[in-house]
C-alpha cells in the first residue's frame, strides 16, 4: 500500500478519536501546543530544564483552561541541543524534527492502547533526552500489519508485560513517568506510529535529522490520523 493510501486507510479506521490517555479527561481540555523553535515562550525560560518545563506547561495548561497540551508531529525542536544522543557533527544530519505527537499532562496519567494488538517490545531507553520506559504494540487490522509506540512510562508501567500479551482497545497499558524516568521531561505521553519497524525492539527514533525526514515521513504517519485532535 503506497503512502497516500495508508494514510487513508488509518484515518478510516475509527470516526471518532482513538483515546491513548485517560478517558476521564474530556477532549474539551485538550489544547494544542507549539514547542518547535519559532516559539517566543520558549526564550523565556532554560529550556534544558525539566522543571522549568513542568513549571511552563502547567501554567500554559491553566491559562488555557486545559488539562493536556498536545502537537508536535514534524515539529523542529531546539530542546534537543541538550543532549548528545540527538548531536551530530554535521547541522543537517542533527535530529531535531519530532515524529510523534506529545501529550503534555500530569505524571501517572493512564496510558491506552489506541487499538487491539499485541505487545511487540518495551525496553527502558536510557540515554539523556530518551524515552525511558516505553512499550511497542502491534496491530493487524485487515491485511495491514503496523506499530504504536508509547513512550516515557513509569518503570512499573514495564514491569508485568510479556511479549505477545494481547490488548484490546482502550486497556491501560502503562501510566505517564516523570522527569527521573523518562528521559528527564516534563510528564508527557509519546505517541507514534510506525509501519517498518524492522529490527528495532522497544525502541524507535522519535526525532529525525533533516536529511532522513522523507524517509520517516513515510514510515510514521500524522499519529492525529487515528487521535483526530482538533488543532
Ligand atoms: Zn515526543
Amino acid at each position: 500500500m503506497n503512502t497516500e493510501k495508508f494514510n487513508q486507510f488509518l484515518s478510516q479506521i475509527s470516526k471518532e478519536s482513538l483515546a491513548v490517555i485517560d478517558v476521564q479527561i474530556s477532549l474539551e481540555s485538550y489544547y494544542p501546543i507549539a514547542i518547535s523553535s519559532q516559539n517566543k515562550d520558549l526564550l523565556q525560560f532554560d529550556i534544558s530544564s525539566s522543571s522549568e518545563w513542568e513549571t511552563y506547561i502547567k501554567l500554559f495548561l491553566e491559562q488555557n483552561k486545559a488539562k493536556v497540551a498536545f502537537g508536535g508531529y514534524l515539529e523542529k525542536r531546539n530542546i534537543y541541543d541538550r543532549s548528545e544522543y540527538f548531536k551530530n557533527q554535521l547541522e543537517n544530519e542533527k535530529r531535531n524534527i519530532h515524529l510523534g505527537i506529545d501529550l503534555w499532562c500530569g505524571e501517572n496519567t493512564k496510558v491506552l492502547a489506541a487499538l487491539d494488538g499485541e505487545v511487540h517490545s518495551f525496553k527502558n531507553n536510557k540515554n539523556y533526552g530518551d524515552y525511558g520506559p516505553t512499550i511497542i504494540l502491534k496491530h493487524q487490522l485487515e491485511s495491514e500489519t503496523f506499530y504504536t509506540l508509547y513512550g516515557h512510562l513509569t518503570l512499573a508501567s514495564i514491569e508485568d508485560i510479556k511479549i505477545g500479551d494481547l490488548v484490546l482497545k482502550g486497556n491501560i497499558i502503562g501510566y505517564l513517568g516523570d522527569s527521573s524516568v523518562n528521559g528527564d521531561y516534563a510528564p508527557h505521553l509519546h505517541f507514534q506510529i510506525i509501519r517498518d519497524l524492522e529490527v528495532n525492539f522497544g525502541d524507535y527514533p522519535g526525532v529525525s535529522s533533516e536529511e532522513n525526514i522523507t524517509f520517516y515521513k513515510k514510515n510514521c504517519p500524522d499519529p492525529n490520523l487515528l487521535l483526530k485532535f482538533l488543532v
